[in-house]
């Protein structure tokens, strides 16, 4: 099985190494240093200067997503979601469930989002925005500067989920004063699923070293906070992907830094979207695409058959869409260890199961 999925991706063979390894007891001063180096270097590939400014915690991205909803609102805060698919949906549902007051600017499937939508919020006593800034479920990628400038001029807190953007596009959290930053290990990092980080500006630690609401225990931010000062956390943490990270990070020097790495991946995309025209595959063109994944339009057959007839037939696995774009979208992931030969393969065989579920209907229709 082939995955072209977001994730979890076709690991690298480096990182597949240091899975099968058993590591030592995580209570040292050892681990605890090599925690310390992780998160620096991670730190500064996100545009983070800020000492101990980065904490992770032992679930996945929506764990984190909840854990930020109820570190860094107060009571009183006023929030506006950008809320363009299913993650900017689940911001929604996690802010309701707090209690948190929020509105939300709901996009259309193929509606871009434009400095219009914000402006209607202007001046009406908002305190910060949340934004998935690459919205997997459709792969808009959002504008990075305009939202950072409508924030600056309204004093909002920027909460950014960068699961699905984060080493696929550029992203720097001082240059567009992003205040949190939510990763999760087995997306752009193509680790294994489970560790998710959480990366804070200064006046958002304040902001939770200050907050006097009653937090969830495992989820207190203020523990961690306190804790990766020493390269510790406050239970026991995914020790393993602790050392995929290590592995990764040098796997990226390696390959000539984090310019380089994206450069790559930007290439690798450009080759399937010209590829994929080439063959009649349509892909959006009204909004602004990750270079993480592309999504494909599908015309003359259902797209959630296409993905399951690709994976049963084929053993190639893109990832489906759910909802109402269910039937109508699919979506090739351009991380993780794929070649452009992979990607050649991947189009003929998608190409070839449109013609070949096509027939089957016809001589379904005929009997
Ligand atoms: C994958 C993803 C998440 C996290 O999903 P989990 O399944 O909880 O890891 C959150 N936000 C975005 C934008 C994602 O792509």
């Amino acid at each position: 099985m082939k995955h072209f999925i977001v994730g979890p991706v076709e690991m690298y063979d480096c990182i597949k190494e240091v899975y099968t390894k058993t590591h030592p007891y995580f209570r040292t001063e050892e681990f605890g240093t090599i925690v310390k180096n992780n998160l620096k270097r991670l730190s500064n590939l996100l545009g983070n200067f800020v000492e101990n400014s980065l904490i992770y915690l032992t679930m996945s991205g929506t764990g984190a997503m909840e854990a930020v909803v109820e570190n860094c609102t107060y009571k009183n805060d006023k929030v506006l979601v950008i809320n363009g698919g299913t993650f900017g949906h689940r911001f929604c549902e996690l802010l309701k469930h707090h209690n948190i007051e929020y509105s939300s600017i709901d996009l259309n499937f193929g509606e871009p989002l434009s400095l219009n939508h914000l402006e209607l919020y202007q001046n009406q006593n908002y305190t910060m925005l949340f934004v998935n800034l690459h919205e997997t479920s459709t792969g808009q990628l959002y504008d990075i500067s305009m939202i950072s400038d409508f924030c600056k001029k309204n004093n909002l807190e920027l909460v950014v989920d960068a699961i699905s953007t984060f080493l696929a596009d550029d992203y720097d959290m001082e240059k567009y004063s992003i205040d949190i930053t939510i990763l999760s290990s087995q997306k752009g990092l193509c680790l294994s699923p489970g560790l998710s980080f959480v990366s804070m500006s200064k006046r958002m630690i304040n902001k939770i070293l200050n907050n006097s609401k009653t937090i969830t225990k495992y989820n207190d931010f203020k523990d961690y906070l306190k804790n990766i000062t020493r390269g510790q956390t406050p239970y026991t943490p995914a020790v393993n992907i602790m050392y995929e990270l290590e592995a990764m990070l040098d796997f990226i020097d390696e390959q000539g830094g984090k310019e380089k790495w994206l450069s790559e991946i930007a290439q690798k995309c450009q080759y399937f979207r010209d590829k994929a025209k080439e063959f009649g595959l349509i892909i959006p063109a009204s909004y602004s695409l990750s270079n993480m994944l592309t999504p494909v339009i599908c015309e003359n057959v259902n797209a959630n058959e296409l993905v399951k007839y690709l994976r049963d037939k084929y053993e190639l696995c893109v990832n489906p869409c759910g909802g109402e774009l269910a039937d109508r979208l699919f979506r090739v992931a351009h991380i993780g260890n794929t070649t452009k030969e992979d990607i050649d393969e991947l189009l003929k065989k998608i190409v070839l199961s449109i013609e070949e579920i096509k027939n089957k209907e016809l001589v379904y229709d005929r009997k």
